[in-house]
């Protein structure tokens, strides 16, 4: 295959899709996460919107780079790739390793740190499909070490990034305010 290192905001999210779905997750669980955060807080939130949402969040290389690494080292992982000691730490999840809650932290800071309560909230609580793959990865041969905390994080910067649009949106209302051509590239 011809090396290729860049790739466009489109380009990501697809092969982010393809290959959360081939680590069996799709973007309505993680849409449902962060519709049930944060319906609580926001009202006139929807599931379309956090689906949306979670999508334009898959769009960004930082995101891609994550979501590609996590998913790898995962799949590496269950080829049993890795060399002891390393290894097994990845494939029990060992509670104390604290690399791929790094990353998540990381990952959830994206839209601001109210993203890293959230995602200690959902990596605590084991909302949804985190729970899931927190209880198919203590099975002998199946590793979500990484993926839980990227899926997770995803959700946490997906309904924080709900937030600070609809406040962004709530300004612009009350303000003769004009948005600035560097937030609609962020956003
Ligand atoms: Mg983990």
């Amino acid at each position: 295959m011809k090396k290729r290192l860049i790739f466009t905001r489109e380009e990501m999210l697809e092969l982010n899709i393809k290959t959360l779905r081939e680590r069996g997750v799709e973007i309505a669980e993680i849409a449902q996460i962060a519709f049930e955060q944060q319906s609580k807080y926001t009202p006139g939130v929807t599931i379309g919107l956090c689906i949306d949402s979670v999508e334009r969040v898959l769009t960004f290389r930082d995101v891609f780079h994550q979501v590609q690494f996590a998913a790898e080292v995962d799949r590496l992982t269950e080829e049993k790739a890795f060399r002891f000691p390393i290894q097994d730490i990845l494939h029990d999840d060992l509670g104390l390793f604290g690399i791929d809650e790094t990353l998540g932290i990381d990952l959830a800071g994206f839209y601001g740190v109210i993203g890293v309560t959230n995602f200690g909230d959902i990596d605590v609580n084991k909302r949804g499909v985190v729970a899931r793959l927190n209880e198919e990865g203590k099975k002998d041969g199946i590793v979500h070490t990484f993926l839980d905390d990227v899926v997770g994080a995803i959700a946490a910067v997906a309904s924080t990034r709900i937030a600070q649009v609809m406040n962004e949106e709530i300004a612009n209302e009350n303000t003769d305010y004009s948005k600035p051509d560097i937030y609609d590239f962020i956003k």
